[in-house]
């Protein structure tokens, strides 16, 4: 039997016309951007005309796109370059956030957990879907605050509202995009610095841009509308899963069941069992799922997404999440049950 992926939100597959976009990138778009002969202009034409598409896909200006390497490099540039004109006043933080938005807050003078909101409140991050519950989060409304969020798992799983932000996150192999290419977003005139200094991305962010990975990611986008559908199809494969595993009485519990989630993550307590022990037999199996974020495996650090929601550390430890790519198909899903039922 083939092996199945069950762990979308850690990383998804290149479409394969963002496979062949790189490739061919890698061959006729070498050039730098930044160069002024013919070669760096072409690079440079290809460069923008794939920034007014990707723009365009957000609804935004593409001027105010600036390409990262990674949504953790996008955080981070974002929060400390906030952070010399806002940081001695509180960042107002959404507990479940993924480390890589937590770790550039250090520098900030005081972070507090939302819902908690000090007034005078610099910024307000929370982050539209949680990566390991796939619960969905609503923008707290604050006058006088930045409000950032973090699209790196909604993007291409529901749609993603930039009218209640004046920042935003976006990963691109979350969405069928290759490695090595991110997005942040911010509207101008936000009291932001630059921190990686060059004149490339309009000195926003120094370095030579990687063409053929932001090639690769305007392909991918090209097949978001149909990603997101094909993901919105899911719910109910979904629920039916979660349905027949909690009908054998094991004291399994899904966690966030009642809340609205991405319709392709399903995040299981198996109270009592080991995480990584049960992870490690479906993965003899043939199945690849996470204990959580992709981040935390290979360490035995409970996840604080599951904590911060009152689990104890024990049941953080007993979580896996299950994350299923658009494709994904109803025998998957029954095949992966059939396993766990013989595991648990
Ligand atoms: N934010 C969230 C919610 C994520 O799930 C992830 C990755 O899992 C990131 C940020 C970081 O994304 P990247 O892998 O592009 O650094």
């Amino acid at each position: 039997m083939p092996r199945l992926y069950f762990d979308a939100n850690a990383t998804t597959p290149p479409h394969p016309e963002a496979a062949e976009a790189v490739q061919r990138a890698m061959v006729e778009d070498w050039a730098n951007p930044t160069s002024t002969h013919r070669e760096g202009q072409r690079a440079r034409y290809r460069l923008e005309e794939a920034r007014r598409e990707i723009a365009g896909s957000l609804g935004v200006p593409p001027s105010e796109l600036v390409f990262c390497a990674s949504a953790t490099e996008a955080l981070h540039l974002l929060l400390r370059g906030l952070q010399p004109a806002l940081g001695d006043r509180p960042a107002a933080v959404f507990p479940g956030e993924h480390s890589a938005c937590l770790n550039p807050l250090r520098d900030w003078s005081r972070v507090t957990w939302l819902p908690e909101l000090p007034a005078g409140s610099a910024t307000v991050i929370q982050m539209a879907a949680n990566n390991e519950t796939g619960i969905l989060y609503d923008m707290p409304s604050v006058l006088d605050a930045v409000p950032i969020k973090d699209c790196a798992q909604a993007w291409g799983k529901v749609p993603v509202d930039l009218s209640d932000c004046d920042a935003a996150v976006f990963s691109g192999h979350k969405v069928g995009g290759p490695r090595g290419v991110a997005l942040l977003w911010m509207r101008p005139g936000l009291p932001w610095e630059a921190l990686m200094e060059g004149p490339q991305e309009r000195r926003r962010r120094g370095g030579t841009e990687d063409l053929p990975a932001i090639l690769g990611l305007a392909a991918a986008l090209r097949h978001l509308t149909e990603r997101q559908a094909a993901n919105g199809a899911l719910a109910p494969i979904r629920d039916a899963f979660e349905a027949e595993i909690l009908s054998w009485n094991r004291d399994l519990e899904v966690i966030g069941q009642g809340s609205l989630r991405l319709p392709n993550t399903s995040c299981v307590l198996f109270r009592g069992r080991n995480g990584e022990g049960l992870s490690a037999s479906l993965d003899l199996a043939g199945f690849a799922v996470s204990t959580g974020s992709a981040c935390h495996s290979g360490s035995v650090k409970p996840s604080h997404a599951i904590t911060t929601l009152g689990y104890s550390l024990e049941d953080a430890r007993s979580v896996l999440r299950f994350s299923m790519l658009p494709d994904t198909q109803p025998d998957d899903v029954a095949a992966l049950a059939a396993v766990l039922k013989r595991l648990t």
